[in-house]
């Protein structure tokens, strides 16, 4: 069968790429298939099956009759499970992460970090779940007994992103589980092993069939069917604003409930007092980390001009060390990017910083011939009406400009439709708190990178977007609130 795995540059064979569908796998049997590349080299590693309307249909009606006795499972059974899937997960995070290298590029060391840590999103819905709790409100009249108590929302459609394949897949599919909801799932269809190992994991945790439901294809035609379909009372998505946008009109017109995860662009803004090396050193680990494809990445450079030049210095040379290569070789820092569409895209942005008038000080430039290589790019001097202060870059490319005062470069932080992180150095706890205050970010780093951990809430506001993933807020989304008042004589 066309899906079987195939042997790869190592040696080793790729995921056997399939739908996951009632507890079943399916692939072939007629169904169209596409090529997935490795954007390092361009090599095929497999075959992925897309859903046909009938798949489609028999996902959601199979997420809908699960969803009669899971919503029912005891609390202790969903963390069970779920408990069960971050052990696995941590078990197999050599191999996943290997296969999400090749199929996405990031270096290795990075995918199986992403694989690990991202087990404990299953085990803190594991733990939250059992905290999933009602009230009573005392009432006016004698005799009567007022409760309000949170009920899972039902069937939850979810789109994931193909930049962080592992984590963006199980952070959805633990919440909707955690409350006691079912999922079908469309996963990045260029990069998909890290989806079918974590529906493998669900499986063999113990899931009941048609709890957690994968399907791949176009993703317009696939999100088009699923958002209309009856059975769906949520969608959740993480991707670019503009997609976001549209899927949350189509939910809108429906009165279906949205979690939107969606891009950003994040400033970072040194002031004068911050420890300045080290600020700079931390910041570039942040901003070429997965060749710069992660939505709360820093895009925007805000420098006091009193630091400025030891700044550029300092981050210059950090760049400098930078080995970009194939993932799977040890010493490479920086991978290539997802697709070879992300490279022209990259190219515009330098074009038209420069003609802008921006100084490249380095790269600026696609590196090799074969492969989705994009060097590593510092820009100077790029004025606020260049692109790249505008539009998320979602690469590797670091524009660094100066500011001289506190309100001025809140103005600058804050003059986008944006406001999903933004970051802070300075040795001062009275600015800290100053520009905690005044950025509208959903997210404010300070001093070091702390974003995205389990127990910690993750979402934007403003364009980028609606809701939070992780933290105490994370089952929001998936609840509805239900005020039962009766009378007892
Ligand atoms: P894109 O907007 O075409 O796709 C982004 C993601 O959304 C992909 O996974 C894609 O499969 C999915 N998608 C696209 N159209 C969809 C639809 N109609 N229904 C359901 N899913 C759909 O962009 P791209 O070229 O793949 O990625 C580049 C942009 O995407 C970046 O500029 C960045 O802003 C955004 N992005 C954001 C995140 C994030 O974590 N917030 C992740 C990946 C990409």
């Amino acid at each position: 069968m066309s899906t079987e795995p195939m042997t790869v540059s190592d040696g080793l064979t790729y995921e056997k790429l399939a739908l996951f569908i009632d507890g079943q796998w399916k692939s072939g049997e007629g169904r169209t298939e596409q090529e997935v590349t490795n954007p390092a080299d361009g090599s095929v590693l497999g075959r992925l099956p897309h859903a046909s309307q009938h798949d489609l249909e028999a996902a959601l009606a199979a997420a809908q009759k699960a969803f009669g006795e899971w919503r029912r499972t005891s609390p202790l059974e969903r963390a069970r499970i779920l408990r069960r899937v971050a052990e696995l997960a941590r078990e197999r995070a050599e191999l996943i992460g290997r296969n999400i290298t090749l199929d996405q590029g990031k270096p290795l060391a990075e995918a199986i970090a992403e694989v690990r840590v991202c087990a404990d999103h299953a085990e803190w819905h594991a733990e939250e779940c059992r905290r999933i709790y009602g009230r009573l409100i005392a009432p006016r009249v004698p005799g009567v007994r007022q409760s309000v108590t949170r009920e899972p929302v039902g069937v939850v459609a979810a789109f994931t992103p193909w930049n962080f394949p592992f984590n963006q897949a199980i952070r959805k599919i633990a919440a909707a589980l955690g409350a006691g909801c079912t999922i079908v799932l469309k996963g990045p269809e260029d990069s998909p092993s890290a989806v079918v190992a974590l529906a493998r994991l669900f499986d063999e945790a113990g899931c009941p069939p048609g709890c957690v439901n994968v399907v791949w294809g176009v993703p317009a035609e696939i999100s088009d069917f699923m958002i209309r379909s009856p059975y769906v009372r949520k969608i959740s998505f993480t991707g670019s604003v503009a997609v976001g946008k549209q899927l949350a009109a189509m939910a809108g017109a429906q009165m279906k409930r949205v979690t939107m995860e969606l891009g950003g662009h994040t400033p970072v803004i040194v002031f004068p007092d911050a420890d300045v090396d080290s600020a700079a050193r931390l910041l570039v680990q942040q901003k070429f980390r997965n060749a710069g494809q992660v939505c709360v990445a820093p895009t925007r450079f805000y420098v006091h001009e009193k630091v400025y030049d030891r700044f550029v210095a300092t981050f210059l040379g950090e760049v400098g060390r930078i080995k970009v290569g194939h993932g799977l070789d040890p010493a490479t820092r920086m991978g290539p990017l997802a697709h070879e569409r992300r490279l022209s895209s990259m190219r515009s942005f330098v074009d038209d910083a420069t003609s802008s008038g921006a100084h490249v000080e380095c790269g600026g430039e696609r590196v090799g011939l074969t492969g989705s290589f994009f060097a590593p790019t510092v820009i100077t001097g790029v004025p606020e009406s260049a692109q790249l202060m505008k539009v998320e870059p979602f690469g590797p490319i670091a524009p660094i400009t100066r500011f001289a005062e506190f309100d001025e470069v809140m103005a600058r932080a804050n003059g986008l439709p944006y406001g999903l992180a933004a970051a802070v150095f300075t040795g001062s706890a009275s600015i800290a708190q100053a520009a905690a205050t005044a950025i509208e970010s959903g997210m404010v780093t300070i001093n070091h990178w702390g974003l995205g951990l389990a127990e910690t809430p993750f979402g934007g506001v403003k364009e980028s977007g609606v809701g939070s993933e992780g933290g105490t807020e994370t089952f929001d989304g998936y609840l509805v609130t239900k005020f039962v008042t009766e009378l007892h004589r």
